[in-house]
């Protein structure tokens, strides 16, 4: 069967040159919009020259290293934490995914607990005072 062996031949050689070819055509950066050539990242369903992705506040390059977003505008790590999140009011970490809000402050769902016993709340009911949350045990030592 000498004509497959062809036909594999040249399929091989074929997957091999658009692998190794010029980037596709008409992808421009939509920082500089210039295409893309050579290094490059792909981030936020576009095409990007490494140095035109950085972050939109301090415009550190982000590269290929973590970043947050806010639809596709990218921030840094660090840029992001600190203008767009906020810091657990109990264990004064930052808080990236759920979170819940109480007396004006942010919690780790995890975290908003009695600040004496350290115990949840029976029925989720808390009570407040000096924007401290006590479970009904021990509001009346508070
Ligand atoms: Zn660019
Ligand atoms: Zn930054
Ligand atoms: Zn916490
Ligand atoms: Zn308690």
């Amino acid at each position: 069967m000498s004509d497959l062996d062809d036909l594999i031949g040249s399929l091989q050689s074929d997957l091999q040159k658009s692998g190794s070819g010029p980037t596709q055509e008409g992808k421009s950066c939509p920082v500089c919009t210039r295409v893309v050539l050579g290094r490059r990242v792909d981030a936020l369903g576009d095409s990007y020259h490494e140095e035109c992705f950085k972050c939109n506040t301090c415009a550190k390059i982000l590269g290929t290293t973590e970043f947050y977003h806010e639809g596709k505008t990218p921030f840094c790590d660090e840029c992001f934490r600190t203008s767009r999140l906020t810091k657990c009011a109990d264990c004064d970490e930052w808080i990236t995914g759920k979170y819940l809000e109480a007396m004006n402050q942010k919690y780790h769902p995890e975290h908003f607990r009695c600040v004496t016993c350290k115990g949840g709340f029976v029925d989720n009911s808390f009570f407040p005072k000096n924007n401290r949350a006590y479970c009904a045990k021990c509001i009346n030592s508070a």
